[in-house]
Parts: structure tokens; C-alpha cells; sequence
């Protein structure tokens, strides 16, 4: 309760040996030192400000960071069979109505009236990419259909639960949902896992995976569950990463795999997830027709690898501790002149990295030496 008398929570933590004290005292430091909110400041990535309070301002820089994470993905989209879509932020509480947002996660959501309906912004894609999966007849030759979309979502945190970039209310995910038949889920998620695997190599995480199943609140015939887990177990086993079971702690709506990565401090993200969904085709009334000519209803996976785009710079500004590796840094090439009679020259060689699409700047600063610089 917001307006109750405000609690004191009080956290104990014990070392068995002094030497894990040790240890601890020096994370704790060094993820100080390293705290993105201090680096982004320091390197004019982005900024907060009170007037929209859990949405970003990213500066140039730290645009630059955004966009060249987006892009990354983008070009394994490419490569992967994905279709980058991209879709509305408002709808009608129609949508939220027959998704189930509206039941389950209305305080979570901005809403507003206009021409005397309601509306809301969007807290997830996959409601407006059953509508686009919906737009026509679809056939079993155009599964598995990979919608990619990385529109901006709207969540409402509560103001006092704002930090930084780890807990924003404006974000965007690399979002996407494959709308498959249930006999290509093992192929899909083998896809995921491969795509996460090989995003996260380029970042130096390592990662743990855990398949959550079926909780006692379920929904769904308990055949398709069990179907579906298995298909869940088999594509992990293929993978050959080690993975753990996490018994009924599945959505009601499907089971899924949690993906846990741990960065430079030996500290634990959840970002990616594979999520299962046989309710949403089912509130949207999806078909499509399969090789006999019969209507069959598709399965939808949601996932993410980078999962928020703004969550991830968080995690890799800690993880580098600012120090971006190449091509991902804002900061690619300084140019410094041997003295001021040089400058021109030091310009023009700005200028040529510039066009060659590199990250460049040329220090022409006649009050400090090539050294000093
Ligand atoms: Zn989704």
C-alpha cells in the first residue's frame, strides 16, 4: 500500500570465510565504479529528466550505441528467416479486451479516452502481431511466419521503482513472434537457441538455461502440454548447453525457457526468453489451412535475445565497465595532430574515416600537447 506507514527492509548477508568478504567488498566496489548511471553521465550516453520520469533521453552517443545493437540483430534477421514488421502503439481497449491484458495487467498499462472510447498504449507487441497474422488467410507453405518488431512499449512502473535503465516505463525489445505448427517447435526453439548463443558469444556472456513446465493453474488440453515440453527438452538436449528443469513454474499458458546470462562481475541478467503460447491463438481465433485442407490453430513463440534494448546497454555498460569493444563504441577514432600547424590535415583525415562510416573525431584543441592529449 503506497499511503501505509513506510517499512524499513533490512538485508543480512554472512561470510563463512573472510576471504569471500574480501571478494565481496571488491564486487561491490568495482560494480560502483562501473554503475551505468555513472558512465553514461560521464560519457554523454543519455539522461533522465523529471518531465517524463522512467523514460530515456539518449544523447548522440548513446543513440549510437542503441541503434548499432539494433542493427546487429537486424542483420541476423536477415540471416535467420525473420520479417522486421512494424505496428501500431495505440489501441483500442477492444485489443486488451480479447488478449487479456485488460483483465490481468490494466494497471500496468497508460490509458486514455478519445472520441469518448479507450485506449491504451502498448506494454507488448504480440497482440497487434496476431491482428497482422490475422490480416488474411494463411496457409501451412507460409509457416513458420517470424514477425520481428522493435516497437516502442509503455509500461506503467511505479515512479519509486525507477532506475536507471535496469527499470524504465518506455522501452523497446528485439521482439519477435514465430507463428508455427506445433510439429515445428522443435525446429524453432533449436532456431532460438542457436540465435541467443551466438548473440551472446559476441558479448563475452556466459549462460544458464532453465525449461519451466506446466504450473497447476493451467490452461490447454495436458496433451499438447506434454507434447510441447518435450519438444521443449529435446531441442535443449540437441543444443548441448547443460540446462536444469524448474518444475510448474510455466505460464499458464505455456511452458518456456528462462535464459540467465552472467556478466563480467559474475553477477546473474534474465533478458532472453523462449515462451510457448497455445491461449493467444486461441483468443484470436488464428488458423490457418493446412496441407488437407482443414483449418488448424498455430502455435506462437515469443522471444527476445537482447530482451529491453535499454536493460541490455545497462547490463554491457557494467559488463565493459565503459570501455565499448570497437564496434560497438561511440567513440571509434580520435585524430590528434603533431601540432596546430597540422590541423587541416587532421580534419581531413576526420573527415575521410567520417564517410568511410567509422565513429571519429579529430582533438584540435591548440591549448593542450599531442602528448597531454
Ligand atoms: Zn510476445
Amino acid at each position: 500500500k503506497a499511503d501505509a506507514e513506510t517499512l524499513q527492509r533490512v538485508y543480512g548477508i554472512s561470510f563463512p570465510d573472510p576471504k569471500q568478504l574480501k571478494e565481496w567488498e571488491k564486487i561491490q566496489e568495482e560494480a560502483a565504479k562501473r554503475d551505468h548511471r555513472k558512465l553514461g553521465k560521464e560519457q554523454e550516453l543519455f539522461f533522465f529528466h523529471e518531465l517524463s520520469p522512467g523514460s530515456c533521453f539518449f544523447q548522440p552517443k548513446g543513440a549510437h550505441i542503441y541503434n548499432t545493437l539494433m542493427g546487429f540483430i537486424r542483420s541476423e534477421y536477415r540471416k535467420r528467416g525473420f520479417q522486421e514488421v512494424i505496428s501500431p502503439n495505440i489501441y483500442n481497449a477492444k485489443l486488451w479486451q480479447t488478449s487479456g491484458h485488460w483483465q490481468h495487467y490494466a494497471e500496468n498499462m497508460f490509458s486514455f479516452e478519445s472520441e469518448k472510447e479507450t485506449f491504451a498504449l502498448k506494454p507488448m507487441n504480440c497482440p497487434g502481431h496476431c491482428l497482422m497474422f490475422d490480416h488474411r488467410n494463411r496457409s501451412w507453405r507460409e509457416l513458420p511466419l517470424r514477425m520481428a518488431d522493435f516497437g516502442v512499449l509503455h509500461r506503467n512502473e511505479l515512479s519509486g521503482a525507477l532506475t536507471g535503465l535496469t527499470r524504465v516505463r518506455r522501452f523497446q525489445q528485439d521482439d519477435a513472434h514465430i507463428f508455427c505448427m506445433p510439429d515445428q517447435i522443435r525446429q524453432e526453439i533449436t532456431g532460438c537457441l542457436d540465435f541467443l548463443r551466438h548473440v551472446y558469444t559476441i558479448f563475452g556472456f556466459t549462460f544458464n538455461l532453465v525449461l519451466s513446465t506446466r504450473p497447476e493453474k493451467y490452461l490447454g488440453e495436458i496433451e499438447v502440454w506434454n507434447e510441447a515440453e518435450k519438444a521443449l527438452a529435446d531441442s535443449l538436449d540437441k543444443f548441448g548447453e547443460p540446462w536444469k528443469e524448474n518444475p510448474g513454474d510455466g505460464a499458464f499458458y505455456g511452458p518456456k525457457i528462462d535464459i540467465t546470462i552472467m556478466d563480467a562481475l559474475k553477477r546473474n541478467h534474465q533478458c532472453a526468453t523462449i515462451q510457448l503460447d497455445f491461449q493467444l491463438p486461441i483468443r484470436f481465433n488464428l488458423n490457418y489451412v493446412d496441407d488437407n485442407g482443414e483449418k488448424k490453430r498455430p502455435v506462437i513463440i515469443h522471444r527476445a535475445v537482447l530482451g529491453s534494448v535499454e536493460r541490455m546497454i545497462a547490463i554491457l555498460t557494467e559488463n565493459y565497465a565503459g570501455k565499448w569493444p570497437f564496434w560497438l563504441s561511440p567513440r571509434q577514432v580520435m585524430v590528434v595532430p603533431v601540432g596546430p600547424a597540422y590541423d587541416d590535415y587532421a580534419d581531413t583525415v576526420r573527415q575521410r574515416l567520417h564517410e568511410a562510416g567509422f565513429m571519429v573525431e579529430a582533438d584540435l584543441d591548440a591549448g593542450d600537447t599531442m602528448n597531454k592529449k
